[in-house]
């Protein structure tokens, strides 16, 4: 609640250093951004996210196209700022996020015949418990710069998974697969699925697993960091 309280009575000091914030900066000021790790181009980006998920399911990549904009460190600032996005109900900030990674998108040319933006959904017990999904705030600032509707409706949580946090790759995946059910409305379209973090790429599989099965014709995948190798 710390941070959140102090951005309400302080909406233009930077979340991490205090320093006043600039003109057009939103919650961190430029420099401690500079401290998030940002990929210099958008093809690293994608191809170290290839490789992760390809180190955990073979050769298999189920996306078209693969966009993340930091590499995520542990008791990083990145991490700190996330866990304010995500615990202490910084909302919006989720949705500058995004609008971020979608100019970011942009600024790299064509970003393919993508139709509807789909973030990961939380199940309905956990959204009780945190009051709402950072992924779709996350998605609904890309919205925003890809011009883009998100369909959150798309894509359902069938069964409580338990926290990823802790768990080794391959229990990642069992803890994953079969979680998902894609619903009619992804027949036949190009799908962007939309998280924070990608850790081993398990969620993000499993989800683009069951919109496939659901008749999706492509699905890419955008995540705001890629979990470093530590
Ligand atoms: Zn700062």
């Amino acid at each position: 609640m710390r941070e959140q309280l102090l951005h309400l009575l302080f909406p233009h000091v930077c979340l991490l250093c205090k320093r006043l914030l600039l003109p057009g900066e939103e919650y961190c000021c430029s420099g401690c951004m500079e401290e998030f790790d940002p990929f210099s181009t958008i093809s690293e980006a994608e191809e170290q996210l290839r490789s992760t998920i390809v180190a955990h399911f073979g050769e298999r990549f189920p996306f078209e196209r693969g966009w993340c904009r930091y590499l995520f460190h542990k008791k990083s600032a990145l991490q700190q700022v996330l866990h304010s996005m995500k615990y202490e109900g910084l909302l919006h900030l989720g949705t500058t996020f995004g609008r971020q990674l979608g100019s970011w998108m942009l600024s790299g040319g064509d970003i393919g015949a993508i139709e509807c933006l789909v973030p990961i959904p939380l199940h309905r017990l956990k959204k009780i418990e945190r009051s709402y999904n950072q992924s779709e705030k996350i998605a609904e600032g890309l919205a925003q710069s890809l011009r883009k509707p998100v369909r959150p409706e798309l894509l359902v949580r069938k069964r409580f998974t338990v926290s990823q946090t802790g768990l080794s790759a391959v229990d990642r995946e069992k803890n994953s697969a079969g979680a998902f059910l894609a619903t009619s409305g992804v027949r036949g379209r190009h799908v962007l699925l939309v998280d924070d973090v990608v850790t081993t790429g398990a969620t993000m599989a499993a989800a683009a697993e069951a919109l496939r099965a659901g008749g999706a014709k492509s699905v890419s995948l955008a995540a705001l960091a890629l979990a470093a190798k530590e």
